[in-house]
């Protein structure tokens, strides 16, 4: 069974260094390669010398990223398929940890280096400073607890990827459940609500063990790595030196100052419109002039072909890497049970071409994820022609920076899809979203930081609610709400990449508790820290501002 959705890709650049006949999840036939680099780094008497040896380092690196991460996609694809689990923990358990000591290794000989110094500065200055740092972190100690990680991460894509609730006699995925929320029927909506809720509740245990593992885990890494917490070693271990934990907080403030009282009116707005005294958490998806839900397409061919027109717009380039990405069968998008939740771009880094991944179910959302993802897939194609394999690659805080430009250019075309006036309503919808992803970042932010710099919680704390995050109170409910339920469909970034500090996410959860509308709140983190849980209460009935209240919510979060 081809657990890929495409057939073999042609390397971008024939291989020079490593052979054309290699088994790549095969640690006894990659050591000698890591042996002659390790060799020849000694032999290099000129800067010149020096810039093939790393374009050779270059070249095995995009080969063994290239077996993680179709190991990682056949696995996303498929989380019910034993031989696509066994395949990706293989690399995870038996290559990983032996491939990180000897990169350790060649970035030790490289910072050493007598000829580094002759590179061109202006090249090669990000380079140089991302290896230093990543030499100065690395602890030997903590490559075991890193396949740890990597291990808690595919369990909990496998728990949440089985999840499915049985609906009028059918089986369905959560993901497929989400279109109900938007029915102008509120009664309908309620009742999938809780339908889903209560499903997600049923694993709630589970996801609080991989949660709770996964933290004890990282505190040993940041311990072992000399630092007090994993948020400050999260930092370093990004190469985020353009700013700091207090920067973050500093945001948190600013986004509950000038950002929640937008979304607040939003959300007023829409009760107003809705005719209803209290919103509830079914209230949120749903037309606030109960319309029927926008419905852009029935099949996800359709969805292809109208985001390629899209594309067509916009530019012929990107219209071409598009294009190529159909051609090349580089698209999983529709959802079916057995698939990882969420969407990704994942970049095949030896074909120097991206993979996009997502649960697509006939949604406005679907759209945008798929403009978004696009965003991230044409970055990925604009660094093909760059040798340097860490160059290829981008923080996440840039990433998201083409992803969501993308959603935001493509918008302008979004008639293909649907009539003037329904487009309209697309881009306000999705507008709105993007006002109310804020104060969503922020708090999930917030919690990030929380759980990170409060050591040695316990469950129980974290469930009653003990802690209050900067700026928590300021949040409102129905914000996490909805973003709790709509972020459901988005992408976990980078995970696959093998390699450290190229945007695989560190932990950035937050909890929320302590806030007088949210009584409790525990929050799950996994697959490099990108998905969370996170369960709310509130007993407070009313909030009379905007007059919500919530009960038990849990849902699944990417960001
Ligand atoms: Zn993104």
């Amino acid at each position: 069974m081809n657990l890929l959705p495409f057939k073999n890709l042609p390397a971008h650049k024939p291989r020079a260094f490593v052979p054309e006949k290699i088994d790549l999840g095969d640690w006894p036939q990659i050591a000698p390669l890591f042996d002659q680099l390790e060799r020849r780094a000694a032999e290099a008497t000129s800067a010149d010398a020096l810039e093939l040896w790393l374009l050779d380092w270059s070249e095995l690196n995009a080969a063994l990223d290239e077996e993680a991460s179709r190991r990682y996609i056949a696995m996303t694809c498929h989380t019910d398929n034993a031989d696509a689990e066994k395949a990706y923990l293989h690399f995870v358990e038996n290559v990983d940890p032996q491939l990180k000591p000897r990169q350790f290794a060649l970035e030790k000989i490289y910072v050493a280096h007598p000829q580094g110094e002759k590179l061109p500065k202006a090249r090669f200055q990000v380079f140089d400073r991302d290896v230093k740092n990543h030499v100065e972190l690395f602890r030997k100690e903590n490559v075991a607890l890193e396949t740890g990680e990597a291990k808690l991460s595919q369990q909990y894509q496998k728990l949440i990827g089985a999840q499915t609730v049985t609906f009028r006699g059918e089986e369905k995925t959560l993901v497929e459940m989400g279109r109900y929320l938007e029915e102008p029927d509120r009664a309908l909506r309620q009742e999938v609500w809780e339908l889903v809720a209560r499903r997600r509740l049923q694993d709630v245990d589970k996801c609080e063990e991989i949660f709770e593992q996964l933290i004890k885990l990282r505190q040993q890494i940041a311990k072992n790595a000399g630092f007090d917490n994993y948020r400050d070693y999260a930092f370093r271990q990004k190469c985020r030196f353009d700013y700091t934990p207090e920067n973050c907080v500093q945001f948190h403030d600013a986004v509950a100052k000038e950002i929640v009282p937008a979304v607040s009116e939003i959300q007023n707005g829409r009760r107003r419109q809705l005719k209803l005294e209290k919103l509830r958490p079914w209230d949120l998806a749903v037309d606030p002039q109960n319309r029927a839900a926008l419905k852009p397409f029935v099949e996800v061919g359709e969805m292809v072909s109208r985001t390629q027109k899209i594309f067509n717009h916009l530019d012929a380039e990107l219209a071409a890497n598009f294009r190529q990405m159909q051609d090349l069968k580089l698209l999983d998008l529709d959802n079916r049970k057995g698939k990882a939740p969420g969407g990704y771009q994942s970049t095949l880094n030896e074909a120097r071409v991206p993979f996009i991944f997502m649960n697509a179910v006939g949604l406005q959302r679907d759209v945008e994820t798929l403009l978004h993802e696009a965003g991230h897939a044409f970055h990925a194609q604009a660094t093909r022609d760059e040798d340097l394999y860490a160059y290829r690659g981008a923080p996440i805080e840039f990433c998201e920076v083409a992803s969501m430009s993308m959603e935001l250019l493509g918008n302008e075309f979004l008639e293909e899809f649907y009539s003037t006036p329904e487009a309209n309503r697309a881009r306000k919808t999705h507008l709105e979203g993007i006002i109310g992803f804020f104060p969503w970042m922020a708090t999930v932010d917030a919690f990030q930081h929380w759980i990170y710099t409060h050591a040695g919680h316990t469950r129980a704390e974290r469930k009653a609610g003990a802690f209050v995050a900067p700026a928590a109170s300021h949040f409102h409910p129905s914000v996490l709400l909805r973003r709790i339920w709509h972020r459901a469909a988005r992408r976990v970034a980078g995970v696959g990449e093998f390699k450290g500090g190229q945007g695989e996410g560190a932990g950035r959860l937050q909890k929320i508790a302590g806030s007088r509308r949210l009584a409790a709140a525990a929050g799950t983190v996994c697959g490099g820290g990108l998905q969370v849980s996170i369960r709310c209460r509130d007993d407070q009935a009313v909030d009379s501002t905007g007059g919500f209240r919530i009960e038990e919510a849990l849902g699944s979060v990417l960001i």
